[in-house]
């Protein structure tokens, strides 16, 4: 996890180690990046997220050298990178396939780039037991990739894209081969190993919870725009938009119109804080199933309370989540399970309230 301060994003003296400036990057009539700026600071774990197809990759490969722009800039360093090769750039990339070389031991994986240098032996060698330990494989120096789990596999392909210590290294789907559970807590040792080696980590991903967990930003991406660039905490709390609101988590959506002090609805006037956005223009209040709460009985003191009829629920150990029928449309209310024994007493077909905070939920325009 990056500490607190660390957020060079809003120290306007910070010089960006990334800039890309009104990049657009076209295949033939395909528009894949539509005159995008975002600057990206040094010891970043920066998070490109969104649909198959959004440009994520391409944001990526342009980066790396792999492609070039059609119009625009990008600066590494402060330097345009315009014309510079894959391998003249600060940047090493970890692809989908982290393909390791079969007939080459974990050490000789690692110290393959190092070769290509021309370095000392001795340089070598301590600098691939570094990365060992960086990695936790020394014990498995000598193995072949066939004899690897999976997770190791991709530890080891990690230890060799760090070995020539990049300043940046670019990771495509790196966890996309891995299951849940090792998934997870291979994330944990990504955002480890990230901390300690200080690189700027740029990651693809289109599984949102993993760009929740690993990044210091987040950049939500939609057909070759970046919608929203921002902390995780921010995009979850603060969507800038129907569509991140949407891809991140789940969200009620009501739309309505704006009213001073809170937004006309369908199903009723709703307290809600919103600035600057003109009485009846066309917003949607976006909600959090876990901002709602739910009763059998209209609660009281609370600012907005709605009836509605159970529809289903989906029980998943931990929390519940109600499906409620109110004027049409289904608002889904989540309740945490945390004890065993306390059960609700809500169930299908039961009328019950939902009501929450006039700042539960956010008002959008877009
Ligand atoms: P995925 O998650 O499926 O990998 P992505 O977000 O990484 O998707 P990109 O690979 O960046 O998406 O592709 C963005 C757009 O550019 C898509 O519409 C894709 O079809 C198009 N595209 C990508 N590469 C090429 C190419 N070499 N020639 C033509 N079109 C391309």
């Amino acid at each position: 996890m990056q500490e607190k301060t660390f957020a060079p994003w809003d120290d306007p003296e910070a010089r960006p180690l990334i800039e890309f400036k009104g990049v657009t990057k076209q295949y033939g009539e395909v528009v894949a990046i539509d005159n995008q700026s975002v600057d990206i600071f040094e010891r970043e774990f920066f998070a490109l997220l969104g649909p198959s197809g959004c440009g994520k990759t391409t944001m990526m490969r342009l980066l790396g050298g792999f492609e070039e722009i059609t119009a625009g800039q990008i600066l590494i360093d402060g330097q345009d990178m315009a014309g510079i090769p894959p391998n003249r750039r600060p940047v090493n990339m970890m692809f989908q396939s982290y393909a390791l070389f079969p007939h080459l031991s974990v050490e000789q994986n690692i110290a393959f780039g190092l070769k290509r240098e021309n370095l000392a032996k001795s340089v070598i060698s301590d600098r691939v037991s570094e990365m060992l330990r960086l990695v936790q494989l020394q014990r498995f120096a000598s193995r072949k990739p066939d004899q690897l789990s999976g997770g190791q596999r991709q530890r080891v392909a990690l230890a060799r894209a760090l070995a020539k210590s990049p300043k940046l290294l670019l990771l495509d789907e790196p966890l996309g081969a891995l299951d849940r559970k090792l998934r997870e807590e291979t994330q944990f040792e990504l955002m480890d190993i990230q901390e300690k080696t200080g690189t700027t980590f740029v990651i693809v991903t289109h599984d949102q919870e993993e760009a929740m967990t690993v990044a210091s930003r987040v950049a939500v991406m939609d057909e070759g725009r970046i919608i929203q660039v921002a902390t995780p905490d921010v995009i979850y709390e603060a969507p800038n938009t129907r569509y991140v609101a949407d891809f991140i988590g789940d969200v009620n959506l009501v739309e309505g119109h704006a009213a001073s002090d809170g937004i006309d609805t369908p199903l009723g006037r709703f307290a809600a804080s919103h600035s600057k956005i003109a009485n009846g223009a066309e917003c949607a209040l976006a909600l959090r199933p876990e901002k709602l709460s739910i009763a059998l009985k209209k609660p009281t003191k609370v600012d907005n309370t709605v009836a509605g009829k159970v529809i289903d629920i989906a029980y998943l150990g931990n929390i519940t989540t109600y499906h409620v029928e109110v004027g049409g449309q289904i608002l889904k209310a989540q309740v945490t399970n945390a004890s065993r024994k306390v059960r609700s007493g809500i169930t299908w077909e039961d009328n019950v309230w939902l009501s929450w905070t006039k700042t539960a939920g956010v008002v959008l325009t877009a």
